[in-house]
């Protein structure tokens, strides 16, 4: 057996007993658990349909004030894409480590609804989802659903019924707070978990980027899953620089046998 197949079986096997052990684990997420799914990441420069700074520019709360039809014209093949995505190996596993009791919590950066259509359950969305749709006039927030297909296909932007003003889809852009109900439920879930699975996150925005630190003070064990290196790559137990949907089916395989 190779060096590297050798390292590897080591360090699931390392990653299962600490799965194994834990009390109360919590997943963080990021862009790269959904790139295998299709799906790019628009923060990340090279990968998405527009260059970073194009993105930041057009994917902004003030685009979206005063240019609405420039906000939609971007966003319309990322909606495309989002609508049409299926949840990868990475997700499904997640999901059936959860309904076996072995993840508590999953807290996503990612708006593509793709971690509730694998089922799982307990999802904090970070940066917000595609699922509803709100009024930027009488505040009135509806399901997304009866609006996506005609804008996806035929380009019609949302409008409120009520009111007539154009919908926002609830995703957080740029020049946004970060929703503080999402941002205090991923705290508190960081701070009483003692395993956290980083998963597809190059952990460079904050404040999510910190939420790892509450955990890791009070004594608790990091996994890192990401194919590039983040700032806490030095404080993790183990770090697996492969696909997540590679990775994370033979942690399933290696915690479930031994579970049972
Ligand atoms: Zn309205």
């Amino acid at each position: 057996m190779s060096q590297f197949a050798n390292q590897a079986i080591r360090k699931i096997d390392t990653a299962k007993q600490l799965l194994l052990q834990a009390k109360r684990t919590v997943v963080l997420t990021g862009a790269g658990i959904s790139t295998p799914s299709g799906i790019p990441d628009f923060r990340s420069e090279g990968t998405g349909l527009w260059s970073k700074s194009e993105a930041m520019e057009v994917a902004s709360l003030t685009t979206f004030r005063y240019e609405p039809s420039v906000f939609f014209k971007w966003f319309r093949p990322l909606a495309r894409q989002i609508i049409n995505a299926k949840p990868n190996a990475a997700h499904t596993t997640l999901a059936t480590l959860q309904k076996e009791n072995f993840i508590d919590t999953v807290i996503t950066q990612n708006i593509d609804v793709l971690h509730q259509k694998a089922g799982s359950e307990n999802v904090i969305e970070m940066h917000g989802t595609l699922r509803t749709l709100s009024c930027t006039q009488c505040f009135r927030q509806v399901d997304s659903k009866p609006f996506l297909e005609p804008f996806v296909k035929d380009g019609i932007i949302p409008h409120c019924t009520a009111c007539g003003a154009v919908l926002k889809p609830d995703v957080i852009l740029f020049g946004e707070q970060l929703p503080q109900k999402a941002w205090f439920e991923a705290r508190a879930a960081a701070r009483n978990c003692d395993l956290m699975l980083i998963i597809g996150s190059s952990l460079e925005v904050l404040p999510v980027a910190g939420l790892p630190m509450h955990m890791l003070d009070r004594g608790g064990h990091l996994i890192i899953i990401n194919q590039t290196p983040t700032y806490l790559d030095i404080r993790a137990d183990i770090v697996f620089r492969e696909d997540a949907a590679d990775i994370l089916p033979l942690l399933e395989k290696q915690v479930l046998t031994h579970a049972r």
